[in-house]
Order: C-alpha cells, then sequence, then structure tokens
C-alpha cells in the first residue's frame, strides 16, 4: 500500500503531524502500536498528572480553608476517585484524537513499525501479521519511556516509574523519588499534597538541574517549606524489595552513608528514546547516544526520513516542542513555508511555567487547568 506520508507513532509529535499532512491534503497512514491513540503524554504524562495535580491542589484548598476563613469540616480524600476521574479525562481525550484522524482522514494502522529504508515501513499487527508500506515521506515520532537505573524492573506495587505510579489506587504513606527532574518533582509535589511523606534523592548538587540555578533553589525553598525531603548530591544504591516496602542506601556528598526504607519508590531519572528495533539500521540516519540527530527541519540523514518529538537530539522533551517540530516538518513536506527550528541549549520558559503549576500554594490559586486534544499551533 502506498501513501504520500507515514508516520510513525501517535503522541503530541505524531497526531499534530497527521493533522496538517490532512490540511495539506496528504494521503497518510498513522501506525500506533498501542490501542490507544494519544502517546505518553496523553496516557501516562502531561494529561493524567495535571488532572491529579489539579485534584491534589483541590484537596490542598480544602486541608487549609480555615486559613482563608472558610471553615469546612471534616474533608475526606477519594483517591480511588482521583484516579477514576484522571482515567475519565484520559479517555476523553484519546477519543478526542481518534476524532482528529478521521476529521483529517488520516488512516490510523495498527501495529509496531519498523523501517526498512528506501520510504518502506513494516507493521506487525497484535496477531503477528505483517505488512509493507511505501511513502517518499516518512515521520517518525516514536516518543519516550522511563530510563531504568541498571538490574531494576518496575512493579506495579513497589517500584515505580510514572506508569504504575498513575495506578495507584491508595496515597503512599511514604514516597522516595531518585530523580529531581520535571517528572520526579512534579509527583513529589502531587503525592505531598495527597498527604504522602515525600523524599527527593538527586545525584546532581541541585535540583531541576536543567533549569536556571535560580529555579533550582526557588523550587527547594519551596518544597522543603512544603514539607518535601530533598536530598541533593546524593547518591542511591542497594535498591531492595522488602516485605513493607523498598529499602536501599543514600550516600551524601560528606561520605555519610544511610539506610533507608519507604513503602513505594518512584524512578524518575529521565527518558530514554524510543529508536532501539525500529529499523533505524536500516537508514542512514545519524544517532547522538540513542538520540536522533536532525536538522532545522527535522530531516534526517536518510532522504525522505524526518524525526520529531522526544526521540530528538537537544530538543527538549516536551509535548509542544513536539507539536511545532510537526509543523515544521510538514511545512517542509509539503513544501509550504516553514520556520527552520533548530535545538535551543536552554529551554527556560518551561521552567517559569513548572514554578507556577507544582509550588502552587493554597494561597497562591492558579487557573483550572484545560485538557483538550487539539493540537496547538495548528
Ligand atoms: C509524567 C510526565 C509528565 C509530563 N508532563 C508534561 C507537561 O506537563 N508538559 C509537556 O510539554 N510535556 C510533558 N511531558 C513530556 C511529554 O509527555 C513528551 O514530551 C511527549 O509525550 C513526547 O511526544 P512524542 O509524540 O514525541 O512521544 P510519545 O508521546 O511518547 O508518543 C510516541 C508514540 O509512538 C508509539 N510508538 C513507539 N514506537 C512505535 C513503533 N515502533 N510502532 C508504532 N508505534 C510506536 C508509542 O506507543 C506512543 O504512542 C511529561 C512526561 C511525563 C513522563
Amino acid at each position: 500500500m502506498s501513501y504520500d506520508l507515514i508516520i510513525i507513532g501517535s503522541g503530541p509529535a505524531g497526531y499534530p503531524a497527521a493533522v496538517r499532512a490532512g490540511q495539506y491534503g496528504l494521503k497518510t497512514a498513522i501506525i500506533e502500536k498501542n490501542p490507544k491513540l494519544g502517546g505518553t503524554c496523553l496516557h501516562v504524562g502531561c494529561i493524567p498528572t495535571k488532572s491529579m495535580l489539579h485534584s491534589a491542589e483541590v484537596w490542598n484548598y480544602f486541608r487549609h480553608a480555615g486559613d482563608h476563613g472558610v471553615i469546612v469540616d471534616n474533608p475526606k480524600l477519594d483517591f480511588s476517585k482521583i484516579i477514576d476521574i484522571k482515567n475519565d479525562v484520559v479517555a476523553k481525550n484519546a477519543k478526542g484524537v481518534e476524532f482528529l484522524m478521521k476529521k483529517n482522514k488520516a488512516e490510523v494502522i495498527p501495529g509496531f513499525a519498523r523501517l526498512l529504508g528506501k520510504g518502506k515501513v513494516e507493521v506487525t499487527a497484535a496477531d503477528g501479521a505483517k505488512r509493507t508500506l511505501e511513502a517518499p515521506h516518512i515521520v517518525l515520532a516514536t516518543g519516550s519511556e522511563a530510563r531504568m537505573l541498571p538490574g531494576l524492573q518496575p512493579d506495579p506495587e513497589k517500584i515505580l516509574t510514572n506508569v504504575e505510579i498513575l495506578n495507584l489506587r491508595e496515597v503512599p504513606k511514604s514516597l522516595a523519588i531518585i530523580g529531581s527532574g520535571a517528572v520526579g518533582m512534579e509527583f513529589a509535589s502531587m503525592f505531598n499534597r495527597f498527604g504522602s511523606q515525600v523524599a527527593v534523592f538527586e545525584m546532581l548538587p541541585r535540583v531541576v538541574a536543567k533549569e536556571d540555578e535560580d529555579i533550582s533553589k526557588e523550587m527547594t525553598r519551596i518544597f522543603k517549606k512544603q514539607g518535601v525531603r530533598i536530598e541533593t548530591s546524593a547518591k542511591v544504591s542497594g535498591i531492595e524489595r522488602t516485605k513493607t516496602g523498598v529499602k536501599f542506601q543514600v550516600e551524601y556528598s560528606d561520605g555519610k552513608k544511610e539506610t533507608l526504607e519507604f513503602e513505594k519508590l518512584l524512578v524518575a531519572v529521565g527518558r530514554k528514546p524510543n529508536t532501539e528495533n525500529v529499523g533505524l539500521e536500516n537508514t542512514k540516519a545519524e544517532l547522538d547516544r540513542g538520540f536522533i540527530k536532525v536538522n532545522g527541519y527535522m530531516q534526517t540523514a536518510e532522504p525522505g526520513l524526518y524525526a520529531i518529538g522526544d526521540i530528538l537530539a537537544g530538543y527538549p522533551q516536551l509535548a509542544h516542542a513536539g507539536t511545532m517540530e510537526a509543523v515544521v516538518a510538514l511545512g517542509h513536506i509539503a513544501g509550504k513555508p516553514a520556520l527552520a527550528v533548530w535545538a535551543s541549549p536552554k529551554p527556560t520558559p518551561r521552567a517559569a511555567a513548572m514554578m507556577s503549576r507544582w509550588a502552587s500554594s493554597p494561597s497562591s490559586p492558579t487557573a483550572r487547568p484545560r485538557f483538550s486534544a487539539s493540537p496547538m499551533a495548528l
């Protein structure tokens, strides 16, 4: 079967690319290995966390209502209901993405895609059936997954990634988080407000180390004030499951060592690009530590092959960045005016957005989050 364009992956990079392709009148196929469209952001990233952060914020208002002269007798937290609400938000938005694919006439092909080179893509369906598709242009948008520590496997109960933690049905009494990047700090903020005793262990000398130092300082101050334990220059080792939770050793910069036990452990040590097993070895595309190198129009070194989203070397791993990269790539593919976007070393505006969302206190309400499946800038 042949198309003008094949897109691999339906996250916030892939599905806006399909929308744009429809607007440009391209015959497009979008291949997705998961049963639902929307990718990490919609199912186990931006959207579910923002739904739960909003619930955490509401709960926090109720807990501190008296400070504002509002008397609330005996407020109760129904955490399982919060998870149901989150699942609802995700399901509605996944339907929204499906609708966008129909509206823009992109053919959704379920299955695992692999590049065969020279404009060919092999798709393996869930039942093992294989078929080959062809197109002069291919956009790879296979995204990323949680990086694990060597020798460690996540499970639904004790050692968690962003996937498992979003399905807990009870608030853990205590939660240790390894890694203080965007994901680690977001969950620290959320579960601290839900009432867990939260501790963050960061190997580097400061939290959110990709952001400006001022941001790290301010976040550390606010998080500590809110009751989150923050340990920087702290090296975690010897992680093991116990009957009641997870035990590990921490070594601090002064050489002091400590053994700690928490009910749950979240590993948030970064995101691994999904560039293995997708057939890149059949192309001329170049990699940098697993991430794909592109020029400002998202072109790889393989003619006709573009890459967008979390798999890119040097670009921020953010949903709206992926969407913008889709717009640029599609403009270039369709021969429309497209502004080149080059990798930026310092995505500073993101830090400001993080601060307002995670560090807001009961006395500084933030706007109610909007959950929209419509791609930005389209
Ligand atoms: C907890 C958490 C919170 C986050 N919060 C935010 C936030 O608030 N704001 C923000 O901007 N970003 C946030 N992010 C980052 C955001 O989720 C990612 O930047 C974004 O999802 C990347 O989009 P993508 O399309 O590149 O990849 P993904 O969303 O990962 O989508 C890739 C898709 O490709 C599919 N796929 C992979 N391989 C194949 C294959 N071989 N064949 C077929 N299909 C395949 C996958 O199943 C997936 O559906 C968050 C991430 C996490 C983990």
